[in-house]
């Protein structure tokens, strides 16, 4: 299903149609961001250093040429580039579309050849055969409900024990949830991600590591991402259902960045849709990436101070991708 189809109430509002951005901020002329031309992602958060003022557009088919430098202009930045007109822009922004749809179809699912939750349970020695194979008729007989489910609710086992064991499955940590602060991790993904793809920012460590919480199974293309938009290295691990849903919960209800959905139906119309909100918020720095079926550009309106974006620093562009 289309995610954007699937859209909470609070983010139904025909945003496609309003002008996003009329209060974004604009960087004073003479101050150039930071980045550098060639439109590469860093990898790192977006940071204050400037470059000199013989900067020159990010666009490789600028035409331009020194005329530029008497723009007026030093935003925005897309992806570490300053581009120096709107068509400039308009060009950086199909680039990175094309590059972003390009990469869709390889995403491989690599859980496939796991070996199955029962199993391991069964080579730990946390359940026995017998348990297993009710437990496994339960879910067949009812035609629901993931088998973690039927071992804790009928057989009695331990919530923590499958998730430890989900954790093996997925080699990957279970997330502790004691000092989870959900109202100070909004900014890293937009709600809508941590409402569909049920993931949940639960920790950062050292201003470098992100933890990113999923429930019962890791979702690596959303974590890539993340890793790309944020800067951050984005651990994947697992929370125990009990404690996961009130987390997450609290999550959803607390203040995230503003967002705007938009669903184009051509890429070039995808394209010149990011460029004018580019054009418009005129940030210091933006990026593009996809997450599934949707691009997501982040505009920093400011320079970021942390390892965290500030709430009201950012905004996110949502676009649903149509079939090619
Ligand atoms: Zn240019």
């Amino acid at each position: 299903m289309p995610l954007l189809s699937r859209k909470p109430p609070w983010e139904r509002a025909p945003q496609s149609v309003k002008p996003p951005l009329e209060n974004a901020r604009r960087e004073q002329p003479g101050q150039i961001p930071s980045g550098g031309a060639g439109g590469r992602q860093t990898g790192r958060s977006p940071s204050g250093s400037r470059l000199g003022l013989l900067a020159s557009c990010a666009n490789p088919g600028c035409a331009s040429g020194w005329l530029h430098l008497l723009r007026s202009r030093s935003t925005p930045v897309f992806e570490g580039g300053w581009s120096c007109s709107a068509a400039c822009t308009r060009t950086l922004v199909q680039t990175a579309v094309l590059r972003e749809l390009d990469g869709r179809g390889g995403e491989q699912e690599s859980h496939r050849h796991r070996i199955p939750l029962g199993l391991t349970m069964l080579q730990q020695g946390w359940i026995t055969a017998v348990q297993l194979r009710q437990a496994l008729a339960s879910q067949k007989s009812a035609g629901a409900g993931r088998l973690g489910h039927w071992l804790v609710r009928q057989q009695g086992i331990s919530e923590q024990l499958v998730t430890r064991a989900l954790g093996l499955q997925w080699n990957c940590p279970v997330l502790p949830m004691e000092f989870h602060d959900a109202e100070a991790l909004t900014s890293l993904l937009p709600r809508l991600f941590v409402d569909a793809f049920r993931a949940m920012p639960s920790r950062v460590a050292g201003g470098r590591l992100l933890y990113l919480g999923f429930e019962d199974r890791l979702d690596p293309a959303l974590a890539l991402a993340v890793e790309r938009m944020t800067g951050l290295r984005v651990e994947s691990g697992l929370v125990r259902g009990s404690l996961f849903h009130p987390a997450h919960t609290r999550m959803l209800n607390a203040k995230f960045p503003p967002v705007e959905l938009i669903e184009a139906v051509s890429e070039p119309v995808l394209a010149q849709a990011i460029s004018r909100r580019i054009e418009k918020a005129r940030p210091v720095e933006s990026r593009l990436v996809r997450a599934h079926d949707c691009l997501w550009l982040r505009m920093w309106l400011r320079t970021q101070s942390g390892p965290l974006p500030e709430t009201d620093g950012v905004r996110d562009l949502i676009c649903s991708i149509g079939a090619r």
